[in-house]
């Protein structure tokens, strides 16, 4: 596929390729669409095998990050950056510096912020030469670990999807299955245990595993066995694709509302457990609480106020609600109910920028 064609399938507004011998950086930035404001996104450094991985990896990231910004009715567009290289072994000061350069060459059209491979720390070091940052540590004016915002939207999203079927909108009483007891996995896990919630849980990190047994009385699960736990709530908060052909036919839960991206493997996944009569919270929906959190240090009069941002992070329950009720009046799946809402939503706004561009 020639790279024109690869930038169009998903409709990116622009894919730059930076380079800097000096400090060794390759990077690609994808501004996916700035329709509702500056393209915000994180920067990934992984030890990609080649340039169409990382091309593949930052064209479908920085698409989804459009999709969680608008349904999530951000002023910020989608994008996001990929870094060629090892962060144990390549990432220094020099290279953050490089990365924050190009930032500057992008004119405020990208905000970076951490993801996999980067840390707040390194938001600081690129913060120091470039006001397009989000993400640096609280000392630096950041909103720090973004794990906690995002498990707060989760578990208001699961109290929508009760909600939705009928029950009280609490988790008390409730079985949750969590599969992942990572950073957003145990914050979330936490507070449904403290609301009452019966927990399973699961990681292949066994001393995490063991954290939260001895700390919220969770029972653990083997890792292959999680997703089939007889329970109310699946909650996917470890990798992406788990809802697959496989998967989905051994579900034994009414909802599934989890932290992981791109949950779904493929859409005729969606359409089965819409058939299946399990109600799936879009990932993009109900894992948008650490974005917004972070779009609470950009421009933000008086700064970043997380009291602010976590009063938007909850208002995540009452998005899906909005979703749910269309998906039902629409009958079809939530997922595709909220693609939709977001190419409306753009074409919308995009179709008024160029009334008013063209005068
Ligand atoms: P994390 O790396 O801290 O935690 C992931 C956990 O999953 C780890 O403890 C890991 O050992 C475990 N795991 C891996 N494979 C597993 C398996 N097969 N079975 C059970 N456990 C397994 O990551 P995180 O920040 O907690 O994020 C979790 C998910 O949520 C990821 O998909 C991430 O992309 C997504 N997400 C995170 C945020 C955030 O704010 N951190 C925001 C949006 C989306």
């Amino acid at each position: 596929m020639s790279l024109f064609h690869q930038i169009e399938r998903f409709g990116h507004e622009s894919v730059t390729f930076f380079s800097d011998p000096a400090s060794r950086l390759r990077m690609i930035v994808a501004v996916h669409n700035t329709v509702m404001g500056p393209a915000l996104g994180g920067c990934r450094m992984w030890p990609y095998a080649g340039i169409d991985d990382a091309l593949e990896d930052v064209l479908r990231l920085s698409r989804s990050m459009t999709y969680k910004a608008t349904m999530a009715a951000l002023p910020f567009g989608g994008g996001k950056a990929v870094v060629l290289g090892d962060p144990k072994r390549e990432k220094d000061e020099a290279l953050l510096f490089a990365i924050s350069h190009a930032v500057n060459g992008l004119g405020g059209r990208y905000i970076v912020a951490e993801d996999v491979g980067m840390t707040e720390a390194d938001m600081d070091v690129i913060g120091r030469t470039t006001q397009w940052v989000a993400g640096r540590t609280p000392p630096n004016g950041g909103s720090g670990d973004p794990s906690e915002a995002t498990a707060v939207g989760v578990f208001e999203g699961m109290k929508s999807c009760l909600e939705q079927l009928g029950d009280e909108p609490t988790v008390r009483g409730r079985t949750v299955a969590i599969q992942g007891m990572g950073k957003v996995g145990y914050h979330l896990a936490r507070m449904a245990a403290a609301e009452g919630a019966k927990l399973f849980i699961s990681d292949i990190d066994s001393s995490r595993l063991e954290r939260a047994v001895t700390e919220l009385g969770a029972h653990s699960v083997m890792p292959a066995a999680i997703l089939s736990v007889p329970c109310d709530i699946v909650a996917p908060c470890a990798l992406g694709g788990v809802l697959n052909e496989k998967t989905i036919p051994s579900l034994n839960c009414r909802i599934v509302a989890g932290s992981a991206n791109n949950q779904l493997a493929t859409d005729v996944d969606g359409d089965a457990l819409f058939s299946r009569g399990i109600l799936y919270a879009p990932d993009y929906v109900i894992n948008a609480g650490g974005l917004i959190n972070l779009s609470f240090e950009q421009g933000a009069p008086g700064g970043y106020n997380r009291e602010r941002a976590m009063v938007r992070v909850r208002e995540i329950a009452a998005t899906l609600t909005q979703l749910f009720q269309r998906s039902r009046a629409e009958s079809a799946p939530p997922f595709r109910v909220a693609d939709r809402m977001v190419e409306e939503q753009l074409a919308e706004s995009g179709a008024k920028q160029i009334q008013t561009e063209s005068g």
